[in-house]
């Protein structure tokens, strides 16, 4: 494809959650849109992250179910996993959910360009030799699995989460780097699939940028499962073995098993790029924005993980839709980021929105909180799920936090994202029936309970 000689409005570099989304919004408001991506449309989160954990961990549920059917009075037994069947499963979700991205992109009218970008200067994109000039151009270059100096990841032995999603066999014992949202998620579906799990933790709990009742919660449920968990232990080295590595800590202790999966974090994909020699201010790496997005050189914006915001394909959404309607002229409102809501998909799920207590201390002084019980809830016993619904509400003032844990309270998280976003006082939200039974409930009468009129509550 030749280069367009005029300028188009918007060239996005990376076709990921933030570039897709710009460019769709984009597209949809009138504007003329060029989208180059370097490997496939959907990114990460398509391809490597969101999409193919989650259809591990629905495998692994349906593992669970078989093992534990005679719970429920049903005889079931689990024959084995079919790793090969579990990633043809996987592969499937991703494909047809990648057929209908690239259609979107197409009915769209958005120039899609395939090859590696390069920004040359504040309104131009290289790509296969050719130059592609914007009145404005987008950064979503995305983000890369880290990993610690002297860790080497030899894509065997040494993985991240790219090489943990197309293993070919269950491993017999795995030990996790990082105690993060990923490292929980392939725990809790490694688990699932049979494999001996220990998680080693920096700091000292679990999911450590969640409220501490719910990371304690997600280590008692682990606990029960038997992933085992190092909590606040710092990594030394790693040495191969026969069968696999042997893992040293700070502290001394050793760990051994067939395989290592580094889930220390994620880097923005920004070396060679040119984004500092078009003087883009960054930070390690980051791209620096403002509320908008927009960088320090008025033409170029950056969304997704390449900036130091929360690394959510959702928030890439909402930061391309952002750029995009800033560009068109809509004057859109900046996000709140406390009101994006966080799951870290596991079994149990962890989900929230707003603040932490200790943030909320911090931000608003005095605080009160209400923990809701799953035991009370009918559905979460039918279910047979353990866990609670937290609510932290500024004194006197709206609800600021709401923490949760148990089976599919991800779910949940879209009404307490409401609660949060729309400032709703524990009274507002008492007074709406919630349906019986479901986990929604304990949702409701946890806010009874916050407003003074608890209703399935002991004590
Ligand atoms: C294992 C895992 C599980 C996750 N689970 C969840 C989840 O459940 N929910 C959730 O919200 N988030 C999840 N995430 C995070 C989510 O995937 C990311 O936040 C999201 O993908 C970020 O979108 P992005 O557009 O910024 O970057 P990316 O999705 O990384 O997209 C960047 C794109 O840019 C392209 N690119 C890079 N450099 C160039 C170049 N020079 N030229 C052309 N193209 C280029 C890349 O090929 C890529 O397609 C998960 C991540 C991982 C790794």
């Amino acid at each position: 494809m030749s280069a367009p000689t005029s300028p188009a409005d918007l060239v996005i570099l990376g076709g990921g959650s933030g570039g897709y989304a710009a460019a769709f919004r984009a597209s949809e408001l009138g504007l003329d849109v060029v989208l180059i991506e370097k490997d496939k449309v959907g990114g990460t989160c398509l391809h490597r992250g969101c999409i193919p954990t989650k259809a591990l961990l629905h495998a692994g549920e349906v593992a669970d179910l078989a093992r534990e059917g005679e719970q429920f009075g049903v005889k079931t037994s689990l024959a084995g996993i079919d790793m090969d069947g579990v990633n043809a499963y996987k592969d499937g979700v991703i494909s047809k959910l990648y057929k209908g991205l690239q259609g979107l992109v197409k009915a769209r009218k958005i120039t899609y360009v395939e090859g590696e970008g390069r920004l040359t200067s504040p309104t131009t994109v290289e790509v296969n030799g050719q130059t592609y000039e914007g009145r404005h151009i987008l950064l979503a270059t995305g983000s890369y699995a880290r990993s610690l100096p002297g860790l080497e990841i030899d894509g065997s032995k040494v993985i991240t989460s790219d090489h943990a999603l197309n293993l070919d066999r269950v491993p017999a014992s795995a030990i996790i780097l990082g105690g993060g949202v990923i490292g929980c998620e392939f725990a809790s579906a490694w688990k699932s699939f049979g494999v001996d799990v220990t998680i080693i933790e920096a700091l000292p709990h679990l999911v450590p940028l969640e409220d501490e009742a719910s990371s304690k919660l997600l280590e008692r449920a682990f606990r029960r499962r038997k992933i085992g968990f190092e909590l606040g232990s710092r990594f030394s080295g790693v040495q191969n073995t026969e069968n696999g590595v042997k893992i040293s800590l700070e502290n001394g202790k050793e760990f051994e098993a067939e395989l290592l999966l580094v889930a220390v974090g994620r880097g923005p994909v920004s070396q060679g790029l040119g984004y500092e020699e078009a003087g883009v201010a960054m930070d390690r790496g980051y791209v620096l924005v403002d509320e908008y997005c927009q960088t320090n050189v008025p033409t170029v914006s950056a969304v997704g993980d390449l900036i130091p915001t929360l690394q959510l394909a959702h928030v890439g959404f909402g930061e391309g839709i952002l750029v995009a309607e800033r560009i068109a002229g809509l004057n859109p409102a900046p996000i709140d980021y406390a009101g994006v809501p966080r799951i870290t998909y596991s079994d149990p799920e962890v989900a929230s929105v707003g603040f932490t207590e200790a943030q909320a201390k911090e931000k608003f002084g005095e605080v009160k909180t209400l923990t809701y019980d799953l035991a009370g809830n009918g559905r979460s016993q039918i279910l047979k799920t353990t866990g609670a619904v937290k609510l932290i509400q500024a004194v006197d003032g709206p609800v600021v936090g709401i923490h949760m844990v148990g089976s599919r309270v991800g779910e949940l998280i879209a009404e307490a994202q409401l609660i949060y976003n729309w400032e709703a006082e524990a009274d507002d939200v008492a007074s709406l029936i919630h349906p019986h039974p479901t986990q929604s409930e304990a949702l409701g009468e946890a806010h009874m309970a916050l407003a003074g009129k608890p209703l399935h509550v002991h004590g």
